[in-house]
């Protein structure tokens, strides 16, 4: 049993929106826990790194405080938090490291339908209901304009029914709560998805040895999550015209086909995904025997 001092804490959300996702990717980066629902601690089975499983409004504090060595959090909850003490006065403990491509949300102004907005000017003396009194603090100071912020910490969209808001301020993703509830978006103030925090507390060179590694293997699962691996066959004279339509494909592999002095067989990686419509070009182009692989690991 390796030194408890030793082992990596990454702070997870116990049940949400994120908890799949970043137990998902931390298994992706060969991670093997066992998870149940009731647990706070997954003990890591393979590698010396365990999983808080918390709420996520307590993971930015969890990583400041080095009490958890890294979290996965949306970046609105990190940023309110390290609005909330740079605002107070102390200097955010944690940095941002990686974007993770989920969790895919805004913060925004909503006003009531019946409500005229004409840009932020129309915020001046209004009352704002949210959960996020400092980025939205922080976006009326830059702003200049003067309204006040109303501490909701759930059930926000109802606030300007019962009288306490003239606008609100939280999160929307399709817009289909805000409309349930009479409201429309009018400004955006972040534009968030989950983000990987780190503690600026230093580790250690044995620990951040490992933070490094889990870093770069995290690296690696989000390089090649749309990445496709493809083979074809071509005429040698069709490679330009292939390459060209296959935007993102680096150092290919050409090999000459077994009894054929023209065509050839071309590997590659791309970076992007490739869709019918790539291959139905391809096809045109003069390319055979196409095949479209998912690329599961890749380190440069
Ligand atoms: P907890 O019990 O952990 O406090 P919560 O209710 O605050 O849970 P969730 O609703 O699970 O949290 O949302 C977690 C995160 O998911 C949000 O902070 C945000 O980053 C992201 N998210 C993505 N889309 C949405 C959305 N439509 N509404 C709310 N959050 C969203
Ligand atoms: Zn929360």
């Amino acid at each position: 049993m390796e030194h408890s001092e030793q082992r990596i804490k990454i702070a997870v959300q116990k049940t949400g929106r994120l908890t799949d996702h970043s137990i998902d990717l931390l298994e992706r980066c060969g991670l093997k826990v066992t998870k149940s629902k009731d647990q706070l601690i997954c003990y890591g089975e393979n590698m010396p790194i365990d999983l808080l499983l918390v709420r996520d409004d307590d993971i930015p504090g969890l990583v400041s405080d080095d009490v958890c060595d890294l979290g996965i959090v949306g970046l609105n909850v990190a940023e309110e938090k390290r609005l909330k003490l740079e605002q107070d006065g102390s200097k955010g403990l944690f940095k941002q490291i990686f974007e993770l491509e989920f969790g895919h949300c805004r913060l925004s102004i909503a006003a009531p339908d019946d409500v005229e907005y004409a840009g932020p000017e129309s915020l001046e003396n209004t009352k704002i209901a949210t959960s996020y009194v400092a980025i939205l603090t922080d976006y009326l100071n830059r702003n200049n304009i003067n309204a006040e912020p109303v501490f909701f910490s759930g059930a926000v969209e109802i606030a300007p029914k019962l009288g306490r808001a003239d606008f609100i301020c939280d999160l929307v993703s399709s817009g289909g709560t805000l409309a349930a509830n009479g409201l429309r978006e009018v400004e955006v103030l972040l534009e968030s998805e989950a983000v990987v925090i780190q503690t600026l507390a230093p580790l250690g060179d044995e620990k951040q040895a490992l933070v490094n590694k889990i870093l770069q293997r995290l690296d690696g699962v989000l390089k090649v999550r749309d990445s496709k691996y493809i083979m074809l066959h071509a005429p040698r004279a069709a490679l330009a015209e292939i390459r060209a339509l296959l935007p993102g494909s680096e150092a290919p592999t050409v090999m000459p086909l077994e009894g054929s002095d023209d065509r050839v067989a071309f590997h590659a990686v791309c970076r992007e995904n490739v869709f019918w419509e790539t291959l139905e070009n391809l096809k045109a182009a003069g390319a055979s025997s196409l095949l479209v692989l998912p690329v599961e690991k890749m380190l440069a």
